[in-house]
């Protein structure tokens, strides 16, 4: 998952095209519809770079990120800007930075420290891969993160976009960065119809982005392209009365704006039901680590929960999470809370319940199919959580807070 889809554009279902050597791939361009590059004259090209590099240096926002050359910082603003609005990401940022200084600081942290200081800002992938790849900068480059896109392509975790990312603002080399504003410009700026998420489109999108660059400006260019997507070029209503590059843009001259870019359809939302438990043995609650394997939440603490199937009673979906994923037997208790939440085009509605523990399949342990611990609710507060199990913390914690 490499996307960075841009700070306004939730919509933009970009991906980067997958791990190659080069950014720029060899297409026939009869294959797209739209406006070729190949018909485009250099002085076009020269006007939109020779447009947008001064609009940007008088324009461009005042981000912490921006104020630093250090390599590290601007990855890691980078993968924190994946899929994470600006005032989002910026006190992670500034956290991220005071705790985890520099890639060795980093590499030496556990994951799950990593994790703890990544909560509630989601896709927790991204805090792994991060970690990974300091841990293999640590370790085969001496700390110092390598200028050239093919070795930070080696990295693990860093895909085309983090390290087109890393090479142009990091070190201003002349390579090219997409992400989910950079799409919407390109396809707006040249006109190109079809879907951007895939072939051939997606790789003239890249093609033409390393094409677009200001030889010497990298650096600037580049983020330029990001910034006019994330504030004029945006999803719903361009401001193109007040782009810069109006005057080069195929979809303002014809009355595409509202077409382009032509994103595949979002799949409706699925409703889910789900069951979540509170456990308790003498006072502290059972949670279980998310295993690797898992797709979501790797590595993250959750309360014991499983999704009903249609027409399942609470009662039963209970028992089958005892038995299946725990080796207990479960009674249900008291329904405590019921809440609603989404993990991509999910929309679950999780009920709360006490449980008392009836027996375990051997004697005093819970099975070890997961790993467990039984906390204290003072102690949830130190554990790493998506931010819906963080919630069934607070309550937790609230109640126990009462009692005192
Ligand atoms: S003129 Fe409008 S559509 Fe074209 S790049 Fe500027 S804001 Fe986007």
């Amino acid at each position: 998952m490499e996307r960075r889809p841009g700070t306004s554009s939730s919509s933009a279902d970009i991906h980067a095209p997958t791990r190659q050597p080069t950014f720029v791939t060899s297409m026939a361009r009869s294959e797209t519809k739209g406006f070729s590059p190949a018909n485009q004259p250099p002085n076009q090209t020269r006007a939109i770079g020779t447009a947008l590099l001064p609009w940007y240096r008088a324009h461009r926002r005042d981000l912490p990120w921006r104020q630093t050359r250090d390599p590290y910082a601007i990855w890691v603003s980078e993968v924190m800007l994946q899929q994470t609005q600006v005032e989002t990401a910026r006190p992670y940022y500034a956290r991220w930075l005071a705790r985890f200084p520099d890639i060795a600081a980093l590499a030496a942290a556990s994951e799950s420290e990593v994790l703890l200081l990544w909560q509630g800002l989601g896709y927790y992938s991204r805090a792994r891969r991060l970690l990974a790849g300091a841990q293999a900068v640590a370790e085969k480059h001496g700390g110092a993160l390598p200028e050239s896109v093919d070795e930070l392509l080696r990295l693990p975790g860093i895909g085309p976009y983090s390290a087109g990312a890393i090479a142009s603002i990091a070190f201003n080399q002349e390579v090219p960065l997409v992400d989910g504003n950079v799409v919407r410009v390109i396809t707006r700026l040249f006109g190109l119809h079809g879907d951007p998420t895939r072939a051939p489109l997606k790789s003239r999108i890249w093609e033409l982005a390393a094409q677009l660059i200001v030889k010497g400006h990298a650096r600037d260019f580049n983020q330029a392209l990001m910034e006019l997507g994330a504030t004029l070029c945006t999803p719903q209503k361009p401001l193109c009365l007040t782009c810069p590059v109006r005057g080069s843009c195929e979809a303002a001259r014809r009355g595409l704006t509202q077409i382009l870019p032509e994103l595949p359809k979002r799949q409706p939302p699925t409703q889910v039901a789900m069951l979540a438990a509170f456990i308790v043995k003498r006072g502290r609650y059972l949670v279980y680590k998310v295993p690797d394997s898992a797709p979501r939440w790797a590595g993250m603490w959750q309360f014991p929960n499983i999704e009903l199937e249609p027409a399942e009673s609470p009662r039963h979906a209970l028992s089958r999470l005892g038995k299946e994923q725990l080796g207990l037997k479960l009674l249900l208790g008291e329904h405590v809370s019921r809440l609603q939440h989404s993990v991509t085009r999910y929309r679950i509605t999780l009920d709360v319940y006490d449980c008392a523990v009836q027996e375990t399949e051997k004697k005093g342990e819970v099975k070890r199919r997961l790993e467990t611990r039984w906390c204290l609710p003072k102690a949830l507060a130190g554990v790493p959580m998506p931010a819906v199990h963080q919630k069934l913390a607070g309550i937790v914690m609230g109640r126990a807070n009462r009692r005192c």
